[in-house]
C-alpha cells in the first residue's frame, strides 16, 4: 500500500501516521524528520534546508524531490509506505506521479484557529512522539523514551502563520490534484485523536 498523507501544519499527520506505520507495518517517510535528522548532522542537506525551515519556507523542489526518490529506493520501502509531508508542491506531485501510482491520498484537515492553538503548544520528542503542554502538566521528558522534550524553531508563533499561508498556497492545490486523480479520501482532523484513527483506519482497510 502507497499512501500520501496531506493536511496543513498542526493537522496531526505526524501522530496519526505514527499509527498507521505500525499497524499496517508501512515505511513511514517524513520529509520534515529527514531534513532535521540532517540539521542535527549538521549535513550540507541539512544546512540548507534550515534557512528556509526557520522562514517557514518550503525546501526547493529539486532538493525534496531528489532526497526522497532516493529514500523510496531502500529495502524497508518494497512492502509499501507512507508520505507524511511529500508532496507539498504541485511540482512534486507531478514528478512523484511520474514513478509511482498511489493507492490513497488521505487529507486530513482542521480550522485555523485549532492549528495555530496544536502547534504553538506542540512539544517533541527525538523519538518522533509528540505532546501538547496543555496535557504535560509540567513534565518536560518523553513518557516512550525518557528524553528532554523541545519545541521545533518552526512551531513559534511568528512561523506557524507564514506556514499556514504556504500551505494554502502550495500545498492545498493537491487536494484538487488527487481528487481529479480518484485517490483522494478526507479526514475531519479536528477530532480527537483516536476518532480521527478510526475513521483513517476505516479508509485503509477499504483499500487493503
Ligand atoms: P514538517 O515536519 O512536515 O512540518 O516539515 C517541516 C519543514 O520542513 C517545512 O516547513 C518545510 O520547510 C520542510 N519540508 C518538509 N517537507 C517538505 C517538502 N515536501 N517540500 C519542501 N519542504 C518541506
Amino acid at each position: 500500500m502507497k499512501v500520501v498523507l496531506l493536511g496543513p501544519p498542526g493537522a496531526g499527520k505526524g501522530t496519526q501516521a505514527m499509527r498507521i506505520a505500525k499497524e499496517y507495518q508501512l515505511a513511514h517517510i517524513s520529509t520534515g524528520d529527514i531534513f532535521r535528522q540532517n540539521l542535527r548532522e549538521n549535513t550540507e542537506l541539512g544546512k540548507l534546508a534550515k534557512s528556509y525551515m526557520d522562514q517557514g519556507q518550503l525546501v526547493p523542489d529539486d532538493v525534496t524531490i531528489a532526497m526522497v526518490l532516493d529514500r523510496l529506493q531502500k529495502d524497508d520501502c518494497q512492502n509499501g509506505y507512507l508520505l507524511d509531508g511529500f508532496p507539498r508542491t504541485v511540482a512534486q506531485a507531478k514528478a512523484f506521479d511520474e514513478t509511482t501510482k498511489i493507492d490513497v491520498a488521505l487529507d486530513i484537515e482542521a480550522p485555523d484557529e485549532l492549528l495555530v492553538r496544536r502547534i504553538a503548544g506542540r512539544r517533541m520528542c527525538s523519538c518522533g512522539a509528540t505532546y501538547h503542554v496543555d496535557w504535560l502538566n509540567g513534565k518536560t521528558t518523553c513518557d516512550v523514551c525518557g528524553k528532554e522534550l523541545y519545541q521545533r524553531d518552526d512551531d513559534r508563533e511568528e512561523t506557524v502563520y507564514k506556514r499556514l499561508m504556504v500551505y494554502k498556497e502550495q500545498t492545498a492545490p493537491l487536494i484538487d490534484h488527487y481528487a481529479q486523480a480518484g485517490v483522494l479520501k478526507s479526514v475531519d482532523g479536528a477530532q480527537d485523536v483516536e476518532k480521527v484513527y478510526e475513521e483513517i483506519k476505516k479508509v485503509l482497510d477499504g483499500i487493503a
